[in-house]
């Protein structure tokens, strides 16, 4: 059984594609999935899916960086943060890669968005790109006023850099999850870090559509593709794909409690 924990589900059911996209998951025993939120209708979405599937799909919102300088509605994302079918804040965080003229903006929502999460005492999906030390220093902080779990602070989703950065989220109790990048060929500086990860922290994820791992890149990603990336992670740490699907999937219902 496998827990895809990061899936954007808008296109699939925009385009109509959604139910043949979740038989295809279940098929391929991908019997867990997180809908991840970080945008109004995104949320909205995820809430959605999560009170149709109990069980099968659980719900996060918040609100990402990609909302830096729109007026946002941060009463109603708390009141969102509290309902039963959420179980993570996310996904938030920073990028300046895109958008480094919006740091300021984008820090003051990540810092709304975790200050909810704390309120709710649920876990925090995080996005960061080329932000590492605005990112640790802000999660740092967070992690003081934290008073769930101290081990499920969170998890920085589809992670790309180095050890150093890795090792330091493990230190403050985060887990780290592994999107597609992670097979692609160029990716052995990323496999080193997969194999140092505590098996009781990692997490698995498709980070649908976007990234179809080999053997499917230029594919539209879709959850049922996640077996690849466990399959290349297993081999990569000398374990079965099973043992890497059951001890991924125990963590994520660990993490969020569902
Ligand atoms: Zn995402």
């Amino acid at each position: 059984m496998f827990f895809d924990t990061h899936v954007h589900f808008d296109d699939f059911v925009e385009d109509g594609s959604f139910e043949a996209v979740l038989e295809r998951a279940q098929a391929a025993k991908v019997h867990h999935l997180l809908a991840v939120g970080g945008s109004v209708e995104g949320n909205e979405l995820s809430l959605k899916l999560a009170g149709e599937f109990p069980g099968t799909i659980f719900g996060s919102v918040g609100y990402n960086r990609d909302l830096a300088g729109e007026s946002l509605d941060f009463s109603l994302l708390r009141e969102q943060a509290a309902r039963s079918e959420t179980v993570a804040i996310g996904e938030n965080g920073l990028d300046y890669f895109y958008e480094p003229e919006k740091a300021a903006e984008q820090k003051e929502i990540f810092s709304q968005c975790l200050e909810i999460a704390a309120e709710v005492r649920k876990p925090v999906i995080i996005h960061t790109r080329d932000a590492d030390d605005d990112t640790l220093g802000m999660l740092t902080d967070f992690s003081k006023v934290w008073k769930g779990d101290p081990a499920n602070l969170g998890v920085l989703h589809c992670f790309t850099r180095d050890e150093k950065l890795a090792k330091a989220l493990l230190d403050l109790g985060l887990m780290i999850s592994f999107s597609g990048i992670v097979t692609f060929r160029n990716a052995d500086p990323l496999r080193e870090v997969a194999k140092m990860v505590p098996a009781d922290r990692i997490l698995i994820e498709t980070d649908s559509p976007y990234l179809a791992p080999v053997p499917h890149r230029g594919k539209r990603c879709e959850p049922a593709f996640v077996v690849d990336t466990a399959a290349l992670l297993a081999d990569l740490r000398g374990v079965t794909v099973e043992a890497l699907a059951g001890q991924t999937a125990h963590n994520a219902h660990a993490l969020f409690g569902a």
